[in-house]
């Protein structure tokens, strides 16, 4: 069967993938490595994301704020194990000014360096940590719930679209607390407030889980995150949530005067997901066709493409296109008004560019339908009918409108449901090392998924072996998930009792 996109995820996955974001026009390079224009469609889509979780952030009892892109270098080097981590990936700014280089050029000026080098921010514990000093003295100035949507710099050396870009968008949330537990119990509510969000309004099965202790956040006492399963198989860890413990609140001098009079430091915590979100969803919905986006995070939910012919019906056909929209404009479904829009660029194929950009219900209207009053139909998530053909349905158009509502949430539960379906049906337990090894020697272009194993929570110098050993098959720990059924066995790695279940597959 031909498809719409010139590979197939069969043939060339990552291949497939860049495909889908060039023909649904949602980003393309910018000319800097690692850094993308996203253009309209893909915007739209973060956009909507944006939207739907920082409802979420702020039912949880956060406020947003912003904090500047530079951070002098002595705020992070601070704390010890912060700077290790991002020291790596930090771009710096030395000079404020630039001057002629004497050969036609331009080159910073030595007479305008800056005192102390700062740093594009690549996350903001350390600025907001410093703020927090400043706002918190005793006890009533507890908890601090803050949360900033920007954009973060870490020089990364292999990049991927939307999946690891140099500069990316996100949100970070940065909290501190009175107490361990109450810092604990908002790490945990954050990491549930993204796992309900993938799977409601990106309809992406994620599991949710603690993170080894060598994959933590520099800096963090525990880290949990969200594991996303792409069509190959292979996890994306798509957010994640910090418990700082008490590090950064020293680190940054987060003091408060408790009920007794004692001094204490505050507890922090920091939580974030960002654009690679927007990778997720293609990898996770995307089919030969392109995009298919659920109908919470597509731009449009339904497109309206009048067919056009420069002739004297299109004015009928355009009223048509326009009053069907009005209809439609009245309705809720997934608990917002409905997004409608009606393409009336000149041209051919518009149907096709609809169908590669994911918008979940497309309507072509021509002359026939308006004298029939009708409307034809493409529903994304089935594109296809007998003898793979194009499956467009001919409905009344009162039908249409009387349908469409049920249609979206049907869409965007069976995109989740099909996603889950292909999931679990990934996920292989395994009882030894044998048995691992065996599940992920079968080439890499195989889709082998996940393995569950049982481990007795290595740490230090033994997890480093640990490490090694998953290394060495291309493998790691993705999470231990939060509620999983305590282990039966003993531990892959080791033999010694096993405390936890864990997730172990490849990754992106
Ligand atoms: P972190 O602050 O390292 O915990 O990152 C928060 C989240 O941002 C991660 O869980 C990823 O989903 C995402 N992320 C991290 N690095 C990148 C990157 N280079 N490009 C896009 N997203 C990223």
């Amino acid at each position: 069967m031909k498809h719409a996109l010139n590979v197939t995820r069969e043939a060339d996955f990552a291949a497939w993938y860049q495909a889908v974001i060039s023909e649904a026009d949602m980003a393309e390079d910018s000319g800097v490595r690692g850094c993308m224009v996203i253009r309209p469609w893909g915007y739209g889509i973060w956009e909507r994301i944006q939207k739907l979780l920082d409802q979420r952030i702020k039912e949880t009892g956060h406020e947003n704020c912003y904090f500047p892109i530079f951070i002098p270098l002595s705020y992070f080097e601070k704390e010890a194990s912060h700077v290790d981590g991002f020291a790596k990936e930090m771009a710096v700014v030395t000079h404020h000014r630039l001057i002629a280089d004497g050969k036609g050029g331009l080159m910073p000026d030595p007479a305008a360096k800056l005192e102390e080098p700062l740093i594009v921010r690549p996350t903001s514990e350390t600025v907001i940590g410093t703020a927090m000093a400043r706002w918190v003295q005793s006890w009533r100035d507890l908890p601090v719930l803050i949360n900033q949507w920007a954009n973060v710099v870490r020089w990364e050396m292999r990049t991927r679209m939307f999946l690891r870009t140099s500069e990316f968008l996100w949100q970070e949330g940065h909290t501190a607390h009175a107490t361990r537990d109450e810092a604990v119990e908002e790490t945990l509510k954050m990491l549930e407030v993204y796992r309900e969000f993938a799977e409601n309004c990106l309809a992406m099965p994620v599991v949710a889980g603690e993170k080894p202790e060598h994959e933590r956040f520099p800096g963090a006492e525990a880290t949990y995150s969200i594991e996303a399963m792409m069509q190959d198989g292979k996890a994306l860890q798509a957010g994640t949530s910090h418990f700082l413990g008490q590090n950064f609140a020293k680190a940054q001098n987060i003091r408060f005067q408790d009920k007794a009079g004692e001094f204490a430091h505050a507890w922090t915590t920091s939580w974030g997901v960002s654009t690679r979100m927007i990778g997720g969803l293609i990898m996770v919905h995307g089919d030969d066709d392109g995009l298919r986006l659920p109908p919470a995070v597509a731009p449009h939910q339904i497109v309206i493409v009048p067919m056009l012919r420069e002739t004297p019906e299109d004015d009928a056909v355009l009223t048509y296109a326009r009053e069907l929209r009005a209809e439609l404009l009245k309705l809720n479904a997934l608990g917002e008004p409905l997004r409608v829009h009606v393409d009336t660029k000149a041209g051919k194929g518009k149907r096709w560019a609809w169908i590669k950009k994911g918008a979940p219900l497309i309507i072509e209207v021509g002359g026939r339908d308006v004298a029939g009053g009708n409307v034809s139909l493409v529903r994304r998530d089935r594109l296809y009918g007998e003898g793979g053909k194009l499956a467009s349905a001919v409905l009344l158009r009162a039908d249409f409108i009387g349908q469409a509502a049920g249609l979206l949430d049907e869409i965007q539960l069976g995109l989740f449901a099909e996603a889950q379906a292909r999931r679990d049906a990934a996920i292989v337990r395994v009882e030894d090392w044998a048995a691992i090894e065996k599940h992920f020697t079968g080439g890499e272009d195989k889709v082998i998924g996940w393995v569950e194993a049982d481990w007795s929570r290595p740490t230090g110098a033994a997890l480093g072996a640990v490490a090694a050993k998953l290394k060495a098959l291309k493998l790691t720990v993705r999470n231990t998930p939060v509620g999983a059924t305590a282990p039966t066995g003993t531990c892959v790695f080791t033999g010694e009792p096993a405390v936890e279940r864990i997730l172990i597959g490849r990754t992106y």
